[in-house]
């Protein structure tokens, strides 16, 4: 049984392509000289979430608050008091603010709690933090409320911001924080990452470096979310779709019964994977030599000859549009949405 999970990765160490950034945080630390409020900024699903959440727990950690430790530890202890009420997500001086169910946006009201919570006195004695994330979901009010928590921080307070999209924050708000960049891992790096990970959890045993491979490419080259792709067997149900749709393209009646069943848990992400197919033929039909996925390379070479740019470029509209109503909250219906792209696919092999 597949299921719909964005699975989280628990780590207890640093990921190899943070670690400049971690030796960053730590020199801050051993100098008394830590921001009051952090921008991480990079595209999403490379970890930075994950390293706000560790950089919270070290500055938490009665380890790392000793002073003649700061310069031999390198990550919480994990043992203390402090790190078993942050690791059973439990800790009263942390606070982690994200949109709440059904929204996108991070509202006025949950900042307003979080301002009231900076002005508090800390309940264990040591520093206060919050990690907002996504920050680009702070609606403007929700900005402007931030503010002045930005500028005049209470003591021992530390707020990071996480962001995909920084240049969808607020000029006022970015200004106010230190920005850190992170940037996407290269292929060798993820790789090997992958490797290792798989054999520390024992998962994807049967994964061959190919495999791996294409699993980042359905990831957009994001090694966590590949890791949460393992959970769901997400590579041979990708491949299974690819089957399909060449026997849909060779078929029309077919499309009824893959509509159907494409819309299960997953739904969204078979979408977006139509729309990684449509880029990837519309890169080809452009000239390009991408490579990619094996399975898929006759197939698209044939669509991106004997379909024209424009039904592609439609097609990859409609998508694109189907794929905003799957996000949003007005419940479309996902079978009749699949079908009329399929359709569409397979109109694309009956033009001359
Ligand atoms: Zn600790």
């Amino acid at each position: 049984m597949i299921t719909s999970n964005t699975g989280e990765v628990q780590l207890n160490t640093v990921l190899p392509w943070q670690a400049k950034q971690w030796g960053r945080m730590l020199s801050h630390v051993a100098a008394k000289s830590l921001p009051h409020a952090f921008l991480f900024s990079g595209v999403e699903g490379i970890g930075k979430e994950l390293f706000a959440k560790q950089l919270s727990s070290f500055l938490l950690c009665e380890a790392s608050e000793n002073e003649s430790n700061i310069n031999g530890i390198r990550n919480s202890c994990g043992i203390c008091k402090q790190c078993r009420l942050f690791e059973s997500d439990t800790h009263p001086d942390f606070k982690f603010i994200e949109p709440e169910e059904g929204s996108a946006s991070i509202k006025v009201d949950q900042v307003r709690k979080l301002v009231d919570f900076f002005s508090q006195s800390s309940q264990q004695g040591g520093r206060k933090i919050a990690i907002l994330s996504p920050a680009e979901g702070l609606n403007n009010n929700a900005a402007n409320a931030l503010l002045k928590t930005l500028e005049e921080p209470s003591k021992d307070s530390v707020i990071i911001l996480v962001s995909h999209q920084p240049g969808m924050l607020l000029p006022t708000v970015r200004s106010r924080c230190q920005v850190l960049d992170f940037s996407l891992p290269s292929l060798t790096e993820s790789l090997a990452w992958l490797n290792t990970y798989k054999n520390q959890l024992g998962t994807g045993d049967s994964l061959s470096e190919e495999d791996l491979r294409e699993t980042l490419l359905l990831a957009n080259s994001s090694p966590l979310k590949a890791i949460s792709y393992f959970d769901i067997g997400a590579l041979t149900e990708h491949r299974l779709m690819l089957d399909e749709l060449g026997s849909l393209l060779k078929n029309d009646s077919l499309s009824t019964t893959l509509a159907t069943r494409w819309n299960d848990d997953i739904s969204l992400l078979r979408l977006s994977w139509m729309i990684l197919w449509l880029e990837q033929i519309l890169k080809l039909k452009f000239g390009s030599t991408l490579k990619v996925t094996q399975q898929a390379e006759k197939m698209f070479i044939y669509l991106s000859e004997k379909a024209s740019s424009a039904e592609l470029f439609s097609l990859y509209s409609s998508c694109l549009d189907q794929y905003k109503l799957f996000l949003g909250t007005s419940n479309p219906n996902k079978v009749l949405s699949f079908e009329v792209l399929l359709h569409k696919w397979s109109s694309l092999m009956r033009k001359a």
